[in-house]
């Protein structure tokens, strides 16, 4: 018999419970990493059972600024992240400077009626699905039923490039990111639960001193490529959260770096090893 799966919801969709019967984009991330970023099973798996918690970032949450803003709940965000507002000096209570600049982006994306009109799909729509092996989570920023998938991305530069020593070529932030994965796993998603296979768009606005918008679409044969290679990284992932297997230690990230234990010198030379 099969075990009835918990039913998501906006207020269960990060909970410890969710995290451990579904996979989502994120937690893949973790365990696998992307282009730009190395994944570490020893963290993603810590991370899960609440034994590592890390500060969210500046960036993330800029992020979810523009996030909520978007979703309508601007006002609790900030009223859940004291730390975004000054508590001393003459404007102390006004928001700091890197949310003014968030604040801002969000403005100029409400300046364009095109990007406003691909933001308009239904906010933070859950999905569940089973996909590869594994039961997925996902939820998206704007969806259009019938019509088509919006992620919503904050990001450093829309044209940033990203070179990537292994393959000898610079990729976007797209693929740097992983967010052409995000998507796939999404259209997926939607196509096991609507049996319609929808265009997938990011909808971009970046951190330059005048944002710049863009919407772009991550056409098909991207989206395919993304997914290369998932079948085995997931069956991996699920005997890891099962506990059946020993993570993998990256030996480069903060938890890594806090747990370090030195079993023996090392030889000078391999301090700068690549
Ligand atoms: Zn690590």
């Amino acid at each position: 018999m099969t075990k009835t799966l918990l039913k998501l919801s906006s207020d269960n969709y990060y909970s410890k419970e969710a995290n451990f019967e579904y996979l989502s984009v994120s937690q893949y991330k973790d365990f696998c990493g992307t282009m730009a970023k190395k994944g570490c099973e020893y963290s993603a798996l810590a991370k899960l059972r609440g034994e590592y918690t890390p500060e969210p970032s500046k960036d993330m949450l800029m992020g979810s600024y523009i996030d909520s803003a978007y979703e309508g709940t601007l006002e609790e965000f900030k009223n859940n992240r004291p730390e975004m507002f000054l508590t001393s000096g003459k404007n102390a209570g006004q928001l700091k400077a890197d949310f003014i600049k968030a604040q801002n982006a969000y403005d100029r994306t409400q300046r364009d009626e095109l990007f406003k009109l691909y933001m308009s799909g239904e906010k933070q729509k859950i999905m569940t699905a089973e996909l590869f092996g594994a039961n997925w989570k996902i939820k998206m920023d704007s969806y259009h039923a019938d019509k088509c998938i919006v992620d919503l991305k904050y990001i450093k530069d829309i044209h940033d490039r990203t070179w990537i020593k292994d393959l000898g070529y610079f990729v976007n932030f797209i693929e740097a990111w992983g967010y052409d994965l995000q998507l796939a796993i999404y259209q997926l998603a939607v196509e096991k639960n609507t049996g319609q296979k929808l265009p997938c768009y990011i909808a971009a606005v970046d951190k330059k001193t005048t944002p710049e918008i863009e919407l772009i679409q991550i056409n098909q044969i991207q989206l395919d490529a993304s997914l290369i290679g998932i079948e085995s990284n997931v069956k991996r992932i699920l005997e890891l959260k099962k506990g059946n297997l020993e993570p993998d230690k990256c030996g480069v990230c903060e938890y890594c770096l806090e747990n370090k234990i030195l079993t023996s010198p090392i030889d000078s030379s391999r301090l700068i090893e690549i």
